[in-house]
């Protein structure tokens, strides 16, 4: 037993068993996403380590212990993707997309993350994200404000809060990592150690410290929102006026920098209570400096993603269940002919109702045992083909829940029946 197969620690199946819930998700969010607008983009998970060192920045917990990097025989550095924005801005670049306008687009797909497993936290993990190129307005900022805020209403979930902050420009930023360096530099003797590391590659990191020991440190430091340059200043105004006009919630919350390097402006995070300290469900903000430190012309940009085992969390944990089960049919089969029958009257019921789950027998076991099987699998009907059915050309209807009869009737009349 001891050599049994498993998988690796972080890294989970989705059974059969819980896999309704993330399709019907993904839908929910796909259509969405769609309805926007936006378009679906697929690129590698694999990219060069250099592309997210790059666009992640060096001075970041990814980069710096949650990539899962390797050598290739030629010596180039390797990674599996640990978030989708850098391959996003990769793939733009490479294919000279926002030459072409503005680019709306959404990606899906596994991330990888080396962080110690836990609820909520993975080291394999799924998010959607989306991310919009060549629009500096605030009004594409709100209007992803607005499409997740749907999103929660689409789904029926509640207890969500929204949280913006601005990081206003890099110059205004670089003024402000001074002060801030000067700030904790005096107070060296409180800091942890996370954040002595920080204070020389990363001070702004020092904010988002969840640390509890040093909250008072960091609640009476100096406030990027205090050293705003004037443009950063009237466009996060502007993202403000349209959230208050939508009757979008939120909280400003000047702590909120962000894990990666290349956000300015808008920051947003939608997080819940009810997940415990994972309760981050979507992140993003702008990042207009990254397509040209990329290699590309500049091209403002704005992103987010979500993470899918959180809201999947939330929604079993909000009991929500998204969608009622399609119509199923099991089809009870006894005799031969009855076996090549079934074949076709399957294909038949297929084209007439496509949304319905038939379950065609394969064990040619008894009537007994198959009605059985036909109660496991949770079956609205029965749908008996037996030498009299077969002999008669009709097809019996049996439903297994509530107290109707059986009857016998033709295909024709099965497929109005269940049409009604
Ligand atoms: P956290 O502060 O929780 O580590 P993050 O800032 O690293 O989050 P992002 O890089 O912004 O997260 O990723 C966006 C979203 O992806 C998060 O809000 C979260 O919902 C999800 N996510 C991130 N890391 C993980 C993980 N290891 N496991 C599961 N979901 C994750
Ligand atoms: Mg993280």
């Amino acid at each position: 037993m001891s050599n049994k197969i498993q998988a690796i620690r972080g890294m989970n199946d989705l059974l059969p068993k819980d896999s309704a819930l993330w399709l019907s998700l993904e839908k929910t969010i796909f259509n969405l996403f769609l309805s926007y607008g936006f378009k679906n983009i697929r690129t590698p998970i694999v990219e060069k380590t250099d592309t997210f060192c790059r666009a992640i920045g060096e001075a970041t917990d990814i980069v710096e212990k949650e990539m899962y990097s390797w050598q290739e025989s030629n010596g180039e550095s390797l990674s599996l993707r640990p978030e989708g924005t850098a391959g996003c801005v990769r793939a733009m670049i490479e294919h000279n997309l926002p030459r072409e306008g503005i680019q709306k687009v959404f990606y899906q797909g596994a991330m990888f993350r080396h962080e110690r497993p836990q609820k909520g936290r993975y080291r394999q993990f799924h998010q959607v994200g989306v991310e919009v190129f060549g629009a500096d307005n605030a009004k594409i900022d709100a209007e992803l404000m607005v499409m997740t805020y749907s999103l929660w209403q689409n789904l029926g979930l509640k207890n969500i809060t929204l949280e913006i902050n601005t990081l206003g420009s890099s110059e205004a930023r670089a003024n402000y990592r001074f002060l801030l360096t000067d700030y904790f530099t005096q107070h060296k003797d409180q800091l942890d150690e996370d954040s002595t590391r920080r204070l020389s590659t990363n001070p702004l990191r020092i904010l988002d410290s969840k640390n509890k020991d040093m909250q008072s440190l960091i609640n009476a430091a100096p406030k990027l929102m205090d050293y705003l340059d004037d443009e950063s200043s009237k466009h996060f105004d502007e993202f403000k006026a349209y959230l208050d006009y939508l009757n979008i919630p939120y909280v400003i919350n000047t702590r909120l920098v962000r894990g990666l390097d290349y956000y300015n402006r808008t920051v947003f995070e939608w997080t819940t209570t009810d997940l415990g300290s994972q309760g981050t469900i979507c992140a993003g903000g702008r990042y207009d400096g990254l397509v040209e430190k990329m290699g590309g012309k500049p091209t403002p940009a704005v992103g987010f993603a979500l993470g899918l085992e959180r809201l999947i969390l939330l929604l079993e944990a909000q009991e929500i269940t998204l969608s009622e089960p399609p119509l199923s049919i099991y089809l009870v089969i006894l005799g031969d002919d009855a076996q090549l029958r079934s074949m076709q009257v399957a294909t038949q019921l297929h084209h007439a109702l496509p949304e319905a789950i038939l379950y065609n027998d394969i064990t040619l076991g008894s009537f007994k045992a198959q009605f059985k099987k036909a109660d496991k699998a949770n079956a609205d009907f029965a749908l008996i083909l037996g030498e009299e059915e077969m002999s008669n050309n009709q097809i019996s209807i049996k439903p297994l829940k509530g107290q109707g009869l059986q009857q016998a009737m033709s295909l024709d009349e099965v497929i109005k029946y269940f049409k009604n």
